[in-house]
């Protein structure tokens, strides 16, 4: 398979925000988010087999919480998913990010799915694959970056309509984050501020989580690999 980095560092998002993480960044992407902070995934990588990855994770010992990230990492499905299969059956656990826009159904039951739902500020909104959801277990999260109101009103829209709340273990509101920010680690960088976005939560009363990425906030926003 095609990697970007393996690394260790601590999970920035999800309800497993903050614990100690190993990432594997896999190579690609079939979509173009307008505020995306992986664009460096969208060309090049290099290749390892199946052994060589373990080999690597393993290295990284003993954290045992693994993420599957990109790029969008279900495009290399074929190789992803028996990985998956042997890391479980290693006593990993695991997760994985991805756009919803590749099938999901063939990931293990037992690997938390982020499924990062694009919403109109993104450029990409419309490419979540509906089916999707009927794989969804309280198990898994939901997210959605926002970038302004649009986008907020479409995210209450999806999570009401599609009864996301109760249905999903948990659904994540991110403010979308500068692709050129200052080397502060400070709100300033969101285009969003998040004091406002918390204000619309709490006038709707929506059960989801405000979601920062925190390693934008330990480390300078533009570093790699943490
Ligand atoms: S799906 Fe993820 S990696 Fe791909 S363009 Fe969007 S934010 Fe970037």
């Amino acid at each position: 398979m095609y990697l970007i980095e393996i690394y260790k560092s601590i999970q920035g998002e999800s309800s497993f925000a903050g614990r100690p993480c190993i990432f594997v960044r896999l190579a690609g992407c079939n979509l173009r988010c307008s505020w995306c902070d992986s664009e460096y995934t969208f060309t090049g990588g290099y290749k390892l087999s199946e052994d060589e990855v373990v080999a690597e994770i393993a290295k990284l010992a003993p954290v045992k919480l693994v993420e599957f990230t990109g790029g969008e990492p279900l495009l290399q499905e074929r190789e992803v998913i028996p990985l998956m299969q042997r890391l479980l059956g290693s006593g990993y656990e695991l997760m994985i990010e991805t756009s919803g826009e590749r099938p999901v159904e063939k990931v293990p039951k037992a690997v938390h799915k982020i499924l990062d739902v694009k919403c109109p500020g993104s450029g990409e909104a419309g490419r979540f694959r509906m089916t999707n959801l009927a794989s969804l277990t309280e198990r898994d999260e939901m997210k959605f970056v926002i970038t302004n109101r649009d986008d907020y009103e479409f995210a209450r829209t999806f999570i009401r309509d599609n009864a996301l709340e109760g249905r999903v273990g948990g659904i994540l509101l991110s403010p979308a984050f500068s692709k050129t920010p200052t080397p502060e680690r400070t709100t300033e960088n969101c285009l969003l501020d998040p004091r406002e976005l918390v204000e619309w939560m709490l006038a709707d009363g929506l059960n989801a989580r405000l979601s920062l990425q925190i390693h934008k906030y330990i480390w300078e926003p533009m570093k790699k690999g943490v």
